[in-house]
């Protein structure tokens, strides 16, 4: 059996798969948990929130956990190495950062994962969500077949996992793809992000930042928007040009040539966003832009699962 784990800003979730395969098709799950991320109490309650889910999971399936022959963790980040082990310090979950604009209900400024997971389970392998999405997405969706190309998250928080000449970019801390907490707006118009950063594309439109922001969820906004409320609409597309921007960004530092798209936000109002998305990239200096492809992901809601099975799938 594995386990895979996905750990979000806004939710965590454990799935378990009988012996993946390896195949061109992703295992089918034998059971899903899923629960709020915990944002409270001891700092390493993340960790046995995580432990208890997949507890939860065995009892559902009836194994134990020392049926688990591998963990694939799928994480928000970014991620820091403490005596070699990594630890996540994800503005979403760690209230003790720089700058945070919100009360989450903790001083955490960074929370143990790598350790309590691999002392308790063994073989845990653990990347950043979208760069694990990434490679999901090249085995099984929307990707497949392509060199150079990016997955890009629009949910609590925004993110890319990124792939040039056919090399997964990992970085020193395995953070390559935070392009989130790259810059986008400056001046009066610039937010506070939950980092420190003003004017990020976090700040701008993630959708753990719009209700501070704007007054409103990316769920109410998207829905307006969809039934024609003229304020919503301007809204909405403010945030593409922001996205947009950032899309555009990526291509041009990388000479991507195809960009999956997902996360909550992204996901539930997709036929809304897209096309404002690939109208914003492809007005932007064509010897750049020709050609390139939007689309969405092609594992669609299921992404966060197999993403962290792409970890494990050829243990
Ligand atoms: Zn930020």
């Amino acid at each position: 059996m594995k386990a895979c784990v996905d750990i979000g800003g806004t939710k965590v979730a454990v799935s378990l798969v009988r012996d993946a395969s390896g195949s061109d098709r992703p295992a089918p799950m034998a059971v899903r948990v899923a629960e709020p991320t915990v944002k409270t109490g001891a700092v390493d309650a993340l960790a046995r929130q995580v432990l208890a889910l997949i507890d939860a999971a065995c009892a559902q399936v009836g194994c134990a956990r020392a049926d688990i022959t591998a963990t694939g963790v799928s994480s928000c980040g970014p991620f820091v190495l403490v005596d070699g082990r990594i630890e996540v310090a994800n503005p979403n979950i760690c209230g003790g950062l720089a700058g945070a604009p919100r009360d989450i209900g903790n001083e955490w400024t960074r929370i143990p994962l790598e350790e309590p997971l691999v002392q308790a389970l063994g073989t845990v392998r653990i990347a950043n969500d979208a760069v694990a999405a990434l490679v999901a997405e090249r085995r099984w969706g929307a990707l497949r077949g392509s060199e150079n190309c990016a997955y890009v998250t629009w949910s609590t928080g925004v993110g890319a996992g990124l792939c040039v000449d056919g090399h997964v970019l990992r970085g020193k801390n395995g953070n390559a793809g935070h392009a989130g907490h790259s810059f986008v707006v400056d001046g009066d118009a610039a937010a506070l992000c939950g980092c420190g950063n003003r004017g990020d594309v976090e700040s701008m439109i993630a959708g753990g930042s719009l209700e501070g922001r704007i007054g409103t969820d990316a769920e109410r906004l998207m829905t307006a928007a969809t039934q024609g409320d003229v304020r919503a609409v301007r809204t909405v597309q403010q945030l593409c040009e922001v996205m947009g921007r950032m899309l555009y960004n990526l291509i041009a530092t990388l000479d991507l040539q195809r960009i999956s798209l997902g996360g909550s936000v992204f996901l539930h109002h997709a036929g809304l966003l897209l096309p404002q998305l690939e109208r914003e990239v492809q007005r932007h200096f064509p010897a750049l832009t020709q050609g390139v492809e939007l689309c969405v992901a092609g594992l669609a809601d299921k992404v966060g699962d197999y993403a962290a099975l792409a970890l494990v799938d050829k243990d």
